[in-house]
């Protein structure tokens, strides 16, 4: 059958044009399709957090997260270094327990944990410097049949893929109907510039101040800030720095969580989706596994 493309990956978020440009990188014809560029990857600023929540979780396969980002990321743009996770003395043997064993760089300060190996990133330049030299075409599609993929365009045009790599995140996700959850959020942009990252409760990084407040869905539904949630924000930003930094406009986007299984197997190729609140942590890793099942190497 003739191809329009050896692999075809919808989407060009950070899952896909990560995973594009691993690929493209390794010698695979890719094409790119997506309605454009980012949807809930364009959150302005991104952490790269390795020990999760105010439980102090070690995300899972955490090391080989950290370094597949490191190698990755700097070739594309600046990524600041660090994080500071200023944890309760209270709770402060749970956290060292759980990261006991683990190769998880961290300094114990008075203000609380510093993760040096963890760090953030400004997003924008980022998926730009990625798509460069891709081959991208902005389109919506309207539904996947095995590799056919049907388009929205006036001509109702149709694209012949070998493969199709589905990382169409939140918004796309009845494409191929895998279930998870979305859950919608905000960033505040503040006046101040946080060249500290600091994460408890809400996070600060750059010009942003975001946070998980609002509770999952089981559907895709679009989401506009909610003068609650700027209260929230506010409120926890007190409680993290002390005091209520000025803000100037919000931006709003939806998580799409699959538990862990960010990597699966759909009719005619693969869905790479579904990171949650850790998409930018696990993109590169999960984009080199993406080409080794390809290559049929696992
Ligand atoms: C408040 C908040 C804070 C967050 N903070 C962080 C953080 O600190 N660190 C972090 O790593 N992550 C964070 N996230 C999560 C992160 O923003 C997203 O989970 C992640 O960027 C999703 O990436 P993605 O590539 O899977 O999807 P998206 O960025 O949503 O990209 C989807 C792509 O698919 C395309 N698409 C979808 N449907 C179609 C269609 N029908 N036809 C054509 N194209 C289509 C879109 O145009 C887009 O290109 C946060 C999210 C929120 C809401």
């Amino acid at each position: 059958m003739r191809t329009d493309a050896e692999i075809v990956v919808i989407g060009a978020g950070i899952a896909g044009l990560a995973a594009a440009r691993v690929l493209h990188e390794a010698g695979k014809e890719v094409r790119v399709v997506a309605r454009e560029l980012g949807e809930a990857s364009r959150v302005p600023d991104a952490l790269l957090n390795p020990v999760r929540g105010k439980r102090g979780t070690v995300a899972l396969e955490a090391e080989e997260a950290l370094e597949a980002l490191w190698d990755f990321y700097p070739r594309f743009g600046p990524v600041r270094r660090g994080i500071l996770r200023p944890v309760p003395e209270a709770d402060r043997g749970v956290w060292k327990g759980k990261l006991e064993g683990r190769r998880i760089p961290h300094q114990w300060l008075d203000e609380g944990l510093y993760l040096e190996n963890a760090g953030w990133l400004r997003t924008t330049p980022l998926l730009h410097r990625l798509a460069e030299g891709l081959d991208i075409l902005y389109a919506e599609v309207e539904r996947l049949e095995y590799t056919t993929i049907y388009l929205r365009t006036p001509e109702r045009r149709t694209l012949q893929a070998g493969l199709v790599v589905y990382a169409g995140g939140a918004s796309g996700a009845h494409l191929v109907g895998l279930g998870g959850r979305f859950t919608p959020g905000s960033v505040l942009q503040t006046q101040e510039h946080f060249k500290q990252a600091r994460s408890y409760g809400v996070y600060v990084a750059g010009h942003s101040l975001g946070g998980s407040y609002l509770p999952h869905q089981y559907t895709y539904t679009s989401h506009q800030t909610e003068p609650h949630e700027i209260e929230w924000l506010l409120s926890e930003a007190e409680k993290l720095l002390g005091y209520r930094p000025a803000v100037g406009s919000s931006w709003a986007g939806v998580r799409y969580r699959l538990d862990s299984h960010y990597l699966k197997e759909i009719p005619g190729g693969y869905a790479l989706t579904g990171f949650g609140s850790a998409a930018y942590f696990y993109a590169p890793l999960y984009a080199h596994r993406l080409l080794k099942r390809i290559q049929g190497k696992s």
